[in-house]
């Protein structure tokens, strides 16, 4: 189903755990393992990526660290495409490309390898995370498609926390998808 009614959305939703206070005071984590450990909650989410994403002719599906490899990997078998991993900085073996970005107190680094699209330009390409908080991490891992010289033709959550307008940092490197949204 390529839109989710709202007593689908109310299912995903209820599926996902609020934790308090995770990693730090003041945060209130979305936990998705919750969803996934629902048979019924992550096979309609999936079926309902899949459906998305059909008609989209993607050639890779690059996932940011760590919970966007579940969906990403999930989605790209599903499609029957490729998976990139976007990863932090020093996880990867081979050769890398590198982008920095800036969080509430100093910088982090996500890299993906040189050759991920194969040297195919203009890949055409969907990132993935569980959740798009202030959009930094999206949006450097939109840059490292586009140095990788493809195109990253959405970006998907699955859950947007709307109130953080994430979407605007993104907005100017790729369009944006959320499944659900926390406004
Ligand atoms: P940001 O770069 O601020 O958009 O943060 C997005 C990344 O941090 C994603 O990889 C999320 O998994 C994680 N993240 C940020 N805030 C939360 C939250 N409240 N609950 C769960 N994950 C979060």
């Amino acid at each position: 189903m390529k839109v989710l009614s709202d007593s689908q959305k109310n299912l995903l939703m209820e599926s996902i755990r609020d934790v308090p206070d995770f990693p730090k005071p003041g945060i209130l984590f979305k936990d998705i393992t919750t969803l996934l450990n629902n048979p019924q909650a992550y096979s309609l989410l999936m079926e309902h990526l899949a459906s998305r994403y059909d008609s989209y002719e993607l050639d890779y599906i690059a996932g940011i660290e760590s919970r966007g490899f579940i969906f990403g990997a999930a989605l790209a078998a599903k499609l029957g495409i490729g998976f990139v991993p976007v990863r932090k900085k020093g996880k990867l073996p081979s050769a890398t490309i590198a982008e920095k970005y800036a969080l509430e107190y100093g910088f982090d680094e996500v890299e993906i390898h040189i050759d991920a699209f194969n040297g195919k330009k203009g890949a055409k390409v969907l990132l993935i995370d569980d959740l798009i908080a202030t959009g930094g991490t999206a949006a450097a891992a939109a840059k490292l498609i586009k140095d990788a010289e493809a195109e990253c033709v959405e970006a998907c959550f699955i859950i947007n926390l709307k109130f953080l307008d994430g979407e605007a940092k993104l907005n100017e490197l790729a369009p944006c998808y959320s499944v659900l949204e926390v406004v």
